[in-house]
């Protein structure tokens, strides 16, 4: 990280900060990403940083977009623009196989109860093994809650291949620990580093690979798997289930609910509700405990989105309780909230429906324009949607 940078970065969950981020990076969205992306360790100049805002929307990927392209063509940003795009390609393409969510979570307390206490995993977790790149990654996401993408693809594929853990529990240890911990983009990406997304495709860490991109800070020569066996599908493979689309918006006068997944949300609303509370944070997905700079960046998102749009000063976040006696002080009968990607915040979202509606409250998913132009093209691969890039950004008025 250059210094001048490495001073001005600060990881503060506010959109303020978020913003201010964007507007730091935005000459660096082309060739200079392009060329240096790859690299781990020079962070705040070679990639953007911005996940953990964009993963709880305190910024949104059409507020990256729009800035982005106002400053630099596609053809020289095309790069920065298309990773964009793979955070809703995986959120569309889950949402297309949810059955992936689902079995992957009713896996992991078995799998923990079995492999949790055993020194192989234990060792990985607490950066143990003796692969030097490797136990600077594992104590690095949990001290600091960020791992470089390039970083992410080699750890992943140590813990597969090298260490031959089960991918669902290296899948557990990220999302408890990064800051933009991400149902979609984490489960689907250890699932392509071992070959389940794109069948048979899999992602073998190198040792010269490593050197190279770490600026030669580690060179596990000799310590690396040199094979990736895709691995196989434990259960029947992905199911493709239809596109559910959201609930319009109710004529009636409505509460708003603003959830962890989409804290910008009304901001886009075409009217404006009687009032709006912030949920508090849904659990993590995990039996384990989530990290704690992971959780310090939600609550604190949580925070700043209450006090952006709750009226008063100290607001606190919401509970199931909170949400019925204001829609009964207001005289109104529907909630509105942004529809939730597959993850434990569409559950619990799934299950408060249900005891909102036995006290005659409707809860409404209503989606967001950009999730509903990007999501029908996740059900293949992320080449079809890259495809439709520049259509999709007509259609969505970008820039
Ligand atoms: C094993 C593994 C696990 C991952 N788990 C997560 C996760 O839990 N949450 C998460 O947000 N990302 C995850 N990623 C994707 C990616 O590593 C991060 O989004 C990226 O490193 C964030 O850093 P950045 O903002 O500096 O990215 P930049 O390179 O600056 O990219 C800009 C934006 O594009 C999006 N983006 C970039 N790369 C990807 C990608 N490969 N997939 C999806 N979106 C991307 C992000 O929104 C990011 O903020 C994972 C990748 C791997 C290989």
């Amino acid at each position: 990280m250059d210094g001048e940078h490495q001073n001005a970065f600060t990881w503060q969950p506010t959109r303020a900060v978020g913003l201010q981020r964007l507007q730091d990076f935005l000459p660096h969205a082309a060739q200079t990403y392009a060329r240096l992306r790859n690299y781990d360790g020079r962070h705040a100049s070679a990639v953007s940083c911005l996940s953990p805002w964009v993963r709880h929307r305190l910024i949104t990927e059409q507020e990256i977009l729009q800035q982005v392209l106002s400053s630099w063509p596609l053809q020289n940003s095309e790069k920065f623009v298309q990773e964009v795009f793979w955070r809703g390609y995986f959120k569309g393409w889950l949402q297309h196989h949810p059955t992936v969510w689902s079995t992957y979570h009713e896996a992991l307390p078995d799998l923990i109860d079995r492999h949790g206490s055993s020194g192989d995993y234990r060792n990985a977790v607490e950066g143990r093994t003796g692969i030097d790149c490797f136990d600077h990654w594992a104590r690095e996401l949990v001290e600091t809650g960020y791992m470089h993408n390039h970083a992410r693809m080699w750890f992943a594929s140590i813990w597969i291949f090298t260490l031959r853990l089960p991918w669902q529990l290296g899948a557990d240890f990220f999302l408890r620990h990064l800051m933009d911990g991400d149902p979609a983009s984490n489960t689907l990406s250890w699932r392509w580093v071992g070959g389940l997304h794109t069948k048979g495709k899999t992602y073998l860490a190198r040792a010269d690979n490593i050197a190279e991109f770490t600026d030669g800070r580690f060179n596990p020569a000799g310590q690396l798997s040199e094979e990736a066996p895709a691995l196989e599908e434990g259960c029947e493979h992905p199911r493709l289930t239809g596109l559910s689309l959201g609930d319009p918006l109710p004529a009636t006068p409505f509460l708003l609910l603003l959830t962890e997944d989409d804290l910008e949300f009304a901001a886009s609303l075409s009217s404006p509700p009687a009032d709006i509370l912030v949920l508090g944070a849904a659990e993590r997905g995990s039996p384990l405990a989530t990290g704690r700079v992971a959780q310090t960046f939600r609550n604190a998102a949580l925070s700043d989105a209450a006090l952006r749009w709750a009226d008063d000063q100290s607001p606190s976040l919401s509970s199931e309780h909170d949400i019925v006696s204001r829609a009964q002080s207001l005289g109104v009968r529907d909630v509105v909230t942004s529809f939730a990607p597959v993850g434990p915040n569409a559950d619990r979202l799934a299950n408060l429906r249900q005891a909102l509606s036995r006290e005659g409250i409707t809860l409404h998913f209503v989606q967001q324009t950009y999730d509903a132009a990007i999501w029908p093209h996740g059900s293949k691969g992320f080449f079809a949607l890259k495809k439709k890039i520049p259509q999709l950004l007509e259609q969505l008025k970008i820039p």
